[in-house]
């Protein structure tokens, strides 16, 4: 069951505390489509808002904030090549 509303607000602020203590740390762009690859095929994925079911964050920004993390692209063995 996907997160409510209050829930989502607060794992955002939490998130975006942690970002910003970062000094706002992206990952590369490869690593951002590895992740995005990862959540476009995970059936915990809602494609219509783009947000996490799990979580229910909205991914596209959960990609690119390297202080984000999940268990699935940490046992993905999907690299891009030359990495
Ligand atoms: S953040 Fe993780 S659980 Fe959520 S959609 Fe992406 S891969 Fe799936």
């Amino acid at each position: 069951m996907p997160p409510s509303l209050p829930e989502k607000a607060l794992n955002f602020a939490k998130a975006a505390a942690k970002y910003a203590a970062s000094g706002c740390k992206n990952v590369s762009t490869d690593e951002y489509v590895r992740r995005l690859e990862i959540c476009a095929s995970c059936e915990k994925l809602d494609a219509k808002s783009m947000s996490c079911n799990e979580c229910g964050c909205y991914v596209k920004l959960k990609c690119l904030w390297a202080t984000e993390n999940c268990k699935n692209w940490e046992k993905s063995a999907c690299k891009p090549s030359g990495i």
